[in-house]
């Protein structure tokens, strides 16, 4: 058995996010959106400890299923789930445009079942981590897997070629091959670039 979970913070969940899934999550793969902002009135948490996210993943460990993250504003394109779900090992990520590069993060990965029966305390020691950020703080909780499994545990993660879509307001709109308009323009522009007419894959 395996599934999706599709973590967001209140107000984040992407609508092409939810689009990409319905249209390309096969449909023998269940999925489901979880909500992991506990404290949505916050507008700002941090340095407040914020766990929901960690919370999740923990509960998620423990169940012991084969199971795909996609973040909030994670843009799946075809064949992405298939290639995640057929791969023989047991932590594997799809690369997106994040902090000036495209890279493999925690917003496309899969944790295979094998590994969670194999490593049954990672997110508890991940918990424990407390550098930098409070312990369990959503900031770093994808480095923190990072530092256990790689480093700890040394785990070698799989990095999948095909590049997947990632929407930040913040910094670069709209990134990804499925955002042909423009891949770095704040999205404002990218909003009128498609109001002029410019196609989008998911439309
Ligand atoms: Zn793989």
């Amino acid at each position: 058995m395996s599934r999706i979970i599709v973590p967001f913070a209140r107000g984040h969940l992407e609508p092409d996010t939810v689009a990409a899934l319905e249209e390309y999550c096969p449909k023998s793969v269940r999925w489901a959106t979880v909500c992991v902002d506990e404290e949505p009135e916050y507008e700002m948490i941090w340095p407040k400890p914020h766990t929901g996210y960690h919370e999740m993943l923990a509960a998620m460990w423990g169940e012991k299923e084969t199971t795909i993250i996609i973040e909030h504003d994670i843009v799946i394109v075809p064949g992405v789930i298939e290639s995640l779900l057929a791969c023989e090992h047991d932590w594997c990520g799809n690369p997106y445009f994040v902090a000036s590069h495209v890279q493999v993060c925690l917003g496309c990965t899969k944790f295979s079942s094998n590994l969670m029966f194999k490593y049954p305390n990672m997110m508890h020691d991940a918990g424990e981590i407390d550098a930098s950020a409070p312990a369990k703080d959503w900031h770093r909780v994808d480095i923190r897997i990072d530092e256990v499994l790689r480093q700890k545990l040394k785990v070698e993660r799989h990095d999948h070629d095909v590049q997947v879509g990632h929407i930040n307001d913040q910094h670069k709109g709209r990134t990804g091959p499925q955002y042909t308009v423009n891949d770095t323009a704040p999205r404002w522009e990218q909003a009128m670039k498609l109001d002029q007419g410019a196609d989008s894959v998911l439309g």
